[in-house]
């Protein structure tokens, strides 16, 4: 241990964007570049879906490894934190209880660099969880986008297909090991039909396949 763990003053860092627009990789990046300089670092990733599940390992180019611990909580994430941590990062943020504003909070305040990732829209694109929170008192904040795959523009909204077609806006917001997939799109090709006008949601003689292939 270096004991070189006094920083001046801690921040929170946040990177948002929808799903495919990098943002893990994004945050991947920061934490590789702060293994080169040899800072202590934890890394979190919820896992509250399973799709998200599994530990993920960051590695740098000299070799060095870290490992992601899986939480489904803020308190999970606090209970582990490692006192020498200079730097705390936490994947998939959304999924998270609102409690990990506070749990950020406290980390930067204690000069922690706390950098988090997270979708900052959920399929309705309404905010999602404690990210509109986490955005609004970060010192830093990056939105990244994705590519629209009906029209090439840049991705702001993630599509949510169930079967091929648009999902309507009463599902759930987290679909637990369902059938459903998701696209990138822009704000003009996000489709969420509310239940009553799910039948005229898709332009009459196309379906939702044949849209999201044409768009590619
Ligand atoms: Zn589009």
């Amino acid at each position: 241990m270096s004991g070189s763990f006094q920083i001046a003053g801690g921040w929170i860092e946040v990177v948002v964007g929808v799903m495919f627009s990098g943002k893990s990789e994004e945050l991947m990046r920061r934490v590789r570049r702060a293994i080169i300089a040899r800072k202590r670092i934890q890394v979190f990733k919820s896992h509250l879906d399973e799709r998200y599940a599994g530990v993920l390992a960051v590695s740098s180019h000299d070799g060095r490894t870290i490992d992601a611990f899986p939480v489904d909580s803020s308190a999970q994430i606090a209970q582990r934190i490692d006192p020498t941590a200079q730097v705390i990062a936490i994947d998939e943020a959304q999924f998270l209880d609102r409690g990990i504003v506070q749990v950020a909070a406290d980390l930067a305040g204690r000069g922690r660099r706390v950098i988090i990732a997270g979708t900052d829209t959920d399929f309705r694109g309404e905010p999602f969880g404690p990210m509109p929170d986490l955005l609004a008192t970060a010192e830093l904040v990056d939105k990244l986008h994705a590519i629209c795959v009906l029209c090439g523009a840049p991705a702001s909204r993630n599509q949510r297909l169930i079967e091929g077609r648009p999902a309507s806006w009463d599902s759930p917001t987290i679909m637990v090991g369902g059938h459903e997939s998701y696209e990138a799109r822009c704000r003009a090709c996000h489709v969420v039909p509310r239940c009553d006008e799910s039948q005229v949601a898709i332009p009459f003689g196309v379906t939702a396949e044949g849209m999201r292939h044409s768009g590619r």
